[in-house]
């Protein structure tokens, strides 16, 4: 069994679910599980209907919702009715957002749940007009996970014990992707760009032989192609590499994707829906050695850069712990890191409690916190065996203020922040460095 994921912009109306048809078609020998994301930008239309609602602007919000419905009727065929009821439903909790003026995460879940849930009817119907024998499943059903409304974890043990009934259903199974609930019945989602999460999980649940994430590029690029056009495609690239780069920012991939895939060694392989004839990235274990030191460069934008400094520290112990506590009690995740012995920098892109965070830390310590920042991270499992990497990383942006720099534990990528106007800059003078003849074996 395979397990295909497709993305937003591969479902993003009924001409393109009726392309994916197509590609699932040509592969039904090898018993693919569907897994599908909202239709285009829907989980942002839901979000930005239900910001409306709790703003006071209900009429706002109200003509949002009709917008919506009508895309999803005109896109849909022979589903109708199964449609007009979820929007009756989503109306209502749309109605009760705007009295109520506050949004709890399990409302948010509430809400962008929907996308996932039509689109999957939707695309299931499609499905079965080309001549595909679809049964449509309700990923809520199967994907269980604890109540960390907006960022729920899956509970391996439950979900793998009702994913075990897939593999004896008949037909194509279609579900949405992004989307579970808790062991009470309660709607939750894994986050923002989950379906490929979701299709890891169930890839790694039904012991599927391969995950395929189709999307709308080729594959990974060597570069972020919303900030340099014309990077190259990775040919194959490991586990390890992926997680890297899909932690800091490839948003081609989930950054959770790899973890269920890693623990069953499942192959990953990332694919365009535009073009079903390129090869895409393969994603193993151990990646083919190549020439390259570097794989990849991943970059993250609205980053804060925080510096942490205090004398009294100087010989003292505890003084981490006492800054982590901090990010810990609010919840806060650090991205990168780097020490000496009075001062910590650090970074982080979830400024949620940002004011409150500094006001714990300013108890102890002077605070600065440095906004619209970026981070730049070259990846390759290589990097730890090639000398002279860093020499060549920082000699290819004399020009640049570099504010921090971290080579991790994993010796796999270097990374480093900038202010975000220089950007744009690094990654192409990076990109030049690097892949100006790039390996054919390794790069197309
Ligand atoms: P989907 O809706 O299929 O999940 P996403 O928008 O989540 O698609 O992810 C695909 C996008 O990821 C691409 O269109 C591209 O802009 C972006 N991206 C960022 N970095 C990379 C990279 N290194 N390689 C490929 N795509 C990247
Ligand atoms: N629809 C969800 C989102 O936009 C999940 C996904 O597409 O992966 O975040
Ligand atoms: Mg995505």
């Amino acid at each position: 069994m395979i397990v295909m994921k497709f993305g937003g912009t591969s479902v993003e109306s009924r001409e393109a679910i009726q392309r994916v048809a197509g590609i699932v078609c040509a592969r039904l020998e090898r018993k693919p599980v569907v897994v599908v994301s909202a239709m285009g930008k829907t989980t942002n239309k839901l979000l930005a209907i239900a910001g409306a609602a709790v703003r006071g602007e209900r009429e706002a919000a109200l003509s949002q919702l009709e917008e919506l419905r009508a895309f999803h009727l005109c896109e849909s065929i022979g589903v109708e009715t199964e449609i007009e009821l979820h929007f009756t439903e989503l109306g209502e909790l749309v109605r009760g957002l705007a009295v109520m003026g506050e949004m709890t995460p399990r409302a948010v879940d509430a809400v962008s749940s929907f996308g996932e849930r039509i689109s999957s009817i939707i695309a299931a119907e499609i499905f079965r007009r080309c001549g595909v024998n679809a049964t449509h499943l309700d990923s809520r059903q199967f994907i269980v996970t604890d109540a960390r409304h907006t960022q729920a974890a899956p509970l391996f043990e439950e979900t793998n014990r009702r994913l075990a009934a897939i593999p004896k259903m008949p037909g194509v199974v279609v579900m949405g992707g992004f989307i579970g609930s808790t062991t009470d019945g309660v709607t939750t989602t894994l986050g923002r760009g989950g379906s490929d999460y979701t299709a890891a999980i169930v890839g790694a649940g039904i012991g599927a032989e391969e995950i395929q994430i189709w999307t709308d590029v080729d594959g990974m690029l060597t570069a972020d192609p919303t900030l340099l056009p014309g990077g190259y495609r990775v040919k194959t690239c490991s586990f390890a590499e992926a997680a890297e780069l899909a932690y800091f920012g490839a948003k081609v991939l989930h950054p959770a994707t790899v973890l269920p895939a890693i623990e069953k060694n499942i192959p990953v392989r990332i694919l365009n829906s535009r073009r079903p004839e390129v090869e895409g990235t393969l994603i193993l274990a151990e990646a083919p050695a190549c020439s390259s030191a570097i794989r990849s460069i991943a970059c993250k934008r609205n980053i804060t850069l925080l510096n942490v400094v205090s004398t009294r520290m100087l010989m003292a112990h505890g003084f981490l712990r006492r800054i982590f506590d901090v990010f810990d009690r609010f919840e806060t995740p650090v991205d990168m890191l780097a020490t000496s012995e009075v001062s910590v920098s650090l970074t982080i892109d979830n400024t949620r409690a940002l004011d409150a965070i500094r006001a714990e830390l300013e108890k102890f310590a002077q605070v600065t916190v440095e906004e619209d920042q970026a981070i730049v991270c070259l990846v390759g499992d290589h990097i730890r065996a090639s000398p002279g990497v860093a020499a060549r990383v920082f000699g290819a942006i004399p020009q640049i203020n570099v504010r921090m720099i971290s080579q991790g534990a994993s010796l796999l990528n270097i990374s480093f922040v900038v202010a975000a106007a220089d950007l744009e800059q690094a990654v192409e003078s990076l990109h030049k460095e690097f892949f100006s003849n790039p390996d054919p074996a390794a790069f197309e």
